[in-house]
């Protein structure tokens, strides 16, 4: 039987910092590979041409077999992270798993970029597999969410916590789209209940650019995304980022005990990383991560 989802669209190297990751193998490269489809029709996707594979709407698309054997033989050489990423890896949790199970002997990690729907026994199925996942946490409730994506937010909440309870590392993303996602009660929200689960999760405050289906939809102001910082911040959270558009700062690391800048990234990738088995070297704090 071949499927879709048993492809490859898009196959490259990047920097783990790019999926975005801060606190997982920082400075590795990535081969981040697709296959097509998604579980969610979001208004603002910037891979809609291959994630809206199987829709009325859809473009065309186009993707070859995996080739499961080659891309591990690569990553056991490159010392690279296997990131399955832009579009939905949940429907690729077959490919997932042959793509582990080939990786095992060489010690190759899996990381996923997900929307985080997934029911509880895809999670039992392919968490311990996975190294890490970034999941999106779009909108602050289940109306706001649905009205976004087509899906309710209750779902993605509980699979993160199940991820976690399987020792997956997690990182959250969240897009500030104008007039969507970026109402300062909302990200309160959003940074309660992230707060709730653990204050170290790191979440990244993304930039939104028009694009799909929100082409007149106004970009993220960088006052939009201090303030939501300052949200964040408030809410107890240790590690908030914005990749774009607050310059170096955004993007660094700092010590919660003292302080101290500790990671310090470019625009997706890594320029210093000062950590001492994962502790900041001027007061021994640890830092959350898989270092
Ligand atoms: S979940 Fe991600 S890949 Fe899927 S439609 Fe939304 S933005 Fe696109």
């Amino acid at each position: 039987m071949q499927t879709a989802t048993h492809s490859i669209s898009v196959i490259h190297r990047d920097a783990v910092e790019r999926k975005p990751f801060f606190h997982y193998r920082p400075g590795r490269s990535t081969i981040t590979i697709a296959a097509p489809g998604c579980t969610f029709s979001c208004s603002y996707c910037v891979n809609y041409r291959l994630s809206q594979y199987g829709r009325p709407d859809s473009q065309e698309w186009t993707g070859e077999i995996a080739d499961v054997e080659a891309v591990v033989a690569d990553a056991a050489t490159e010392q690279a992270i296997i990131a399955l990423s832009y579009t939905e890896p949940a429907l690729a949790i077959e490919l997932t798993l042959a793509l582990a199970e080939a990786s095992d002997p060489y010690g190759v990690e899996i990381a996923w970029k997900s929307n985080g729907f997934l029911t509880d026994r895809a999670v039992d199925t392919v968490a311990p597999v996975l190294a890490a996942v970034n999941i999106d946490l779009k909108a602050a409730d289940n109306g706001r969410h649905r009205r976004l994506t087509g899906a309710p937010l209750t779902p993605v909440w509980r699979a993160i916590r199940r991820l976690r309870e399987f020792g997956v590392w997690i990182e959250l993303s969240t897009p500030l789209i104008p007039g969507y996602t970026d109402d300062p009660e909302d990200l309160a929200t959003l940074a309660a209940g992230i707060a709730d689960i653990d204050i170290d999760i790191p979440w990244h405050l993304l930039r939104f650019t028009p694009t799909f289906r929100m082409t007149s939809q106004d970009p993220t102001s960088p006052d939009a995304l201090a303030g939501a910082v300052s949200i964040a911040r408030s809410a107890g959270l240790r590690y908030v980022y914005v990749e774009r558009a607050l310059g170096d700062e955004g993007r660094a690391t700092r010590c919660p005990g003292c302080g101290t800048t500790v990671v310090t990234r470019g625009i997706w990738n890594l320029t210093a990383n000062v950590l001492v088995d994962g502790r900041c070297p001027a007061c021994d704090n640890t830092i959350a991560g898989r270092w």
